[in-house]
């Protein structure tokens, strides 16, 4: 049986208990969080990033945080992966990696770091460890879920597989590790369509995102079954308040996430991925600009582009938000939450995300 030891007796012996991080590499004291001369120096330069976000009134909460978690990082030879969706003073101030969940776990395994820190929500955390195996990787708050991963397990996809059999499964990165263990081949909202298209097939079925898999259905001639799941943040947009913003200056660019309603995405001028919507900023400096999506990421261009003025409709995601900087610096103090995946099912996680990776 998988997992025993023999004796030169033959008998089996239980694997030895596995070590925590914090048992493995030890704890560390929390360091002083006072707001000195020592700190407003150190972090000034990180300051300058942010200040047209956060006032100056707020900054002497944050930057003991901000310091203490740089210096905590070099000594655990840590790096901290930032989604897009991450607050200001995370994404610019003590992540060494930005981006969308895939690029993130991507970067991470080009990274001589130990311990992989996460900022982001579970799922994103599981598909780091999944890249990364070898590395310790740790969440800073466990309970930071998504809906679109939590509206699907990996029973629910053997049963989709039971009612259409032969029919291949394309499951979202956003997805838990059991979930990718079932399916066939993952993909991103920027690949989507690629990777529907590189199976060949007539009909596939979608998970677990009904919204991205109608919007791909449009732009396919392959038939796509679709799970019922939805992001709550995205869903909550609609055509009619676009239109609002629209009226009130017909010269605003809308550009959209492709997890919103397909009638918000018809009434976009432009819809991709987070790192796409990033981009089409950067490259086409639009005068004025309309972001639906999460609201911090509007922060966090607005914090590395002149010139553009952001309009922001404010949907948060509350399980972005659990991610704090004291529950990083807890995180790098006490090496927690741990995150770990059985090796088996890692195995058959990792192969649907490889397969999309290695799609060219
Ligand atoms: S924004 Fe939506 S898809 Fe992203 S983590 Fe939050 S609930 Fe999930």
């Amino acid at each position: 049986m998988q997992g025993l030891q023999h004796t030169t007796s033959g008998a089996r012996l239980a694997p030895p208990p596995r070590l925590t991080a914090a048992q493995r590499l030890g704890v560390l004291p929390m360091p002083n969080l006072a707001w000195t001369p020592e700190v407003e120096r150190e972090t000034a330069h990180l300051y300058e990033k942010v200040k047209g976000i956060i006032p100056p009134v707020e900054w002497p909460f944050h930057a003991p945080y901000v310091k203490a978690i740089n210096d905590l990082k070099r000594e655990r030879n840590a790096v901290i992966l930032a989604h897009n969706y991450q607050t200001p003073e995370i994404y610019n101030c003590v992540a060494d990696v930005v981006g969308d969940s895939l690029q993130l776990a991507r970067l991470a395994g080009k990274s001589d770091a130990d311990i992989i820190i996460q900022g982001g929500v579970h799922f994103m955390a599981e598909t780091s460890k999944l890249l990364n195996p070898h590395k310790t990787v740790l969440i800073p708050d466990s309970r930071a879920g998504c809906s679109l991963a939590e509206s699907i397990t990996g029973a629910d996809v053997r049963v989709l597989r039971q009612r259409y059999p032969g029919v291949p499964v394309v499951a979202y990165v956003n997805t838990s590790a059991d979930v990718k263990a079932e399916v066939d081949i993952c993909c991103t909202s920027s690949n989507a369509v690629k990777v529907v298209e590189s199976l060949g097939v007539d009909t596939v079925i979608f998970l677990p995102d009904r919204f991205l898999a109608a919007n791909v259905a449009r732009q396919t001639k392959v038939k796509i079954i679709a799970w019922h799941g939805a992001c709550e943040v995205h869903e909550r947009f609609t055509a009619e308040e676009l239109q609002r913003y629209r009226a009130d200056d017909p010269s605003i660019e809308i550009i959209a996430h492709p997890e919103c309603p397909p009638e918000v995405v018809e009434v976009s001028d432009f819809a991709g991925s987070t790192a796409a919507m990033i981009d089409y900023v950067k490259t086409r400096k639009p005068r004025r600009v309309l972001l639906v999506t999460e609201c911090s990421m509007a922060d966090n261009v607005a914090s590395e582009t002149q010139g553009v003025e952001f309009v922001r409709p404010c949907n948060l995601c509350p399980h972005m938000k659990r991610i704090t900087l004291p529950k990083i610096l807890d995180s790098l103090v006490y090496l927690r939450e741990e995150v770990t995946i059985d090796p088996a099912l890692a195995e058959r996680a990792r192969r649907s995300v490889q397969r999309m990776i290695d799609l060219k």
